[in-house]
Formats: structure tokens, sequence, C-alpha cells
């Protein structure tokens, strides 16, 4: 192979540097390991710990495990965009081409797991994707499912990339033990709306096909609807849902779209590229649900807003589930 304008076309490694990977890849995805890696920066994580004990009252969890940081999935709303930037990066292209892998998680989880007393569950892909692209290349997700089972220790997992239907052998073994729960986002039905919003996740027919493929081998599913974003995607709640429900989710969620500070002039900007007829409606409808600014960050509000227009996506949500699921009792609600 050449690389046009190079002498080399490959890094060999180096040996005094503990940040340096060697990946042992099948040689099919070698060639594309080394495409990847011309349009990403690949950076290693040695932290001692990758669980965290979680401090948010309003998420109702209490352990986190996020193996990557950036994602790829370029979700223009992505809170965890913010976080980019304690590494001194950017929350725009940085946070989408600089990714941060745990190489040690597995062994890192392991060893969490033996001190474990209670079998708390740990949730994956809070703060980032854990089925996001590199997840191809280094398994780690995989490698922490099969952690998880030796452990018969509970995981909940939430994606947006239909990757995680490659791991349904191991979650169909989890969901055998009662270990395991999904949840599959979904924001619209619209192609041309998540190419744009969600420019690298899954398309909307491969996530309902994710959500047919791992109920159908009994893992419990459930949709997520996050965010909701008000003026451009709300009205699509009833159909969301249903086609959700089809495919076999049992429980739906949801959240209403919130604009970090960091986030309001790139999110702005993106609105009137895109969407320069409904942008000043976009924006107005997210402020009139928190409070006048973009994003209102109390506890137990920021996730579902207030107001009349943040009630009517609430009553939407719930009367639409509560038709589809009738009196099955399954669960929905904001966050
Ligand atoms: S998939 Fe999740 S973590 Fe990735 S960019 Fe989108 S919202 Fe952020």
């Amino acid at each position: 192979m050449v690389v046009k304008g190079r002498g080399y076309v490959e890094n060999p490694p180096v040996p005094y540097d503990r940040y340096w990977l060697e990946l042992d890849l099948d040689p099919g995805l070698r060639e594309e390991w080394e495409a990847f890696c011309r349009t990403r920066q690949i950076y290693v994580d040695r932290s001692r710990e990758v669980v965290h004990r979680v401090s948010s009252p309003d998420l109702g969890i209490v352990y986190a495990l996020n193996p990557y940081q950036g994602c790829e999935h370029g979700c223009v709303y992505c809170y965890a965009r913010v976080y980019h930037q304690y590494w001194g990066w950017s929350v725009g292209l940085d946070f989408e081409q600089k990714i941060v892998v745990k190489p040690d998680a597995p062994r890192l989880v392991k060893r969490f797991l033996l001190r474990q007393r209670e079998k708390v569950p740990i949730h994956m892909g809070t703060a980032t994707d854990c089925y996001q692209p590199v997840e191809r290349f280094f398994r780690l997700t995989r490698r922490l499912l099969e952690v998880f089972l030796t452990f018969r220790y509970p995981v909940r997992l939430i994606t947006k990339n239909a990757l995680i239907c490659r791991d349904v052998d191991l979650l169909g073994e989890l969901a055998r033990w009662g270990l395991v729960e999904v949840l599959i986002t979904v924001t619209t039905l619209d192609e041309g709306v998540r190419r744009v919003l969600e420019p690298r996740t899954a398309s909307v027919r491969q996530r309902l096909e994710a959500i047919r493929v791992l109920s159908g081998r009994g893992v419990p599913v459930g949709v997520m609807v996050a965010p909701v974003v008000p003026g451009l995607t709300d009205w699509e709640i009833p159909r969301i849902l249903e086609a959700a429900y089809r495919a076999g989710a049992r429980r739906a969620y949801y959240t209403v779209l919130r604009v970090p500070p960091a986030l309001e002039g790139l999110f702005t900007r993106w609105a009137e590229e895109h969407f320069p007829g409904r942008a000043r409606r976009i924006l107005k409808l997210v402020r009139a649900c928190h409070g006048g600014g973009l994003s209102d960050s109390r506890w137990h509000v920021r996730f579902r807003g207030t107001g009349a227009y943040a009630r009517m996506i609430e009553r939407l949500f719930t009367v639409s589930w509560r038709r589809l699921v009738g009196g099955e009792g399954l669960e929905s609600r904001a966050g």
C-alpha cells in the first residue's frame, strides 16, 4: 500500500511508551483500522479505576462505566462534549475525532467486581456510546460483557449503534440469568433529520432492527426517546413509540433537549444552517421548556423541563405509550 506524500505507511511501536497500543486485528480489519486512524486520533487512558459512582440524584443509577471518551457519533446536542474540554480539547470536532480508549477496562472491572458485596447494576453508555465505531477494533464492550457474564453481575447498556447486535450471544446469555437490560435510543424516524442531528449513528431502520434482534433473543429492551427536540421531533413521539413497541421495546423513556452553555453557539448555528425556517421556533421552544434558557441544570427538572410545552410533551409521551401497552403497566418516564 502507498500513502501519497508519505515515506512509510505504518508506525512501528515505540518501546518506551506505556501509552502505545498494539492491536491484534484480523488482516481484514487491519486495513480498515489504518484508514480509520488517518482521520481520527486515538488516545490511551491508563486510569486505575473505570467504574464510577454516580452522584446525580435524578439519574437513578449507582455505577457508570464508559470504556471510551469522546464519541464519533457526533450528536450535536451531546452533553458529553463538555467533558472533552477537561482534556484541553474542543467541544466541536475534537469530541468526534479525538477518542480516548481505556484498554485496561476489562481487567479493572474484574478487580472491581471481586470487591463488590452487592450486585448493584453497572450502567454502560451513560456518558459516551460504548458501541461507537472504535469498538469494532478494540472490542472493549464485548470483553466487558464477558466479564459480567463470568461474575454473573448485572449490567445495563444504552446505545445508538446497531453494532450491539454483534454481541447478541452474550446479551442473550446474560438475559437468561436476568442480568441485562438494553436501551436503544431513537430520537426521530426521519432519516434526513437523523443524519444531521446524529450523523454517524446507526440509521433509524438499523436501530429498530436492533430492538427486534435483541428482544427476539429474550433481551429486555426499551426505547429511549432522548432528546426530544421541541419544534423538530416532538410531533414524532407517537410514531417513534409505536415503531419501537412493534419492534419489541417494552419500556420507554424520554428527555427534553437541553443545550449546555458550552454548546449554545454551536447549536444555534447548527439549527440556523440545517433548519433555517424552523431554527427560531426550535430555540424558542427549548427556552420555553427550561425557564427562558437553553438549559436548566437543576436536579429533577433538567431532563423533562418545566412549563406548558414541557407538560404537553410529557402528556403526549405518556398517553401514546399507554395506548400501546394498554393495561400491561409497562414503564414510561422522563430521564
Ligand atoms: S451517541 Fe451518545 S455519547 Fe455519542 S455523540 Fe451521541 S449522545 Fe454523545
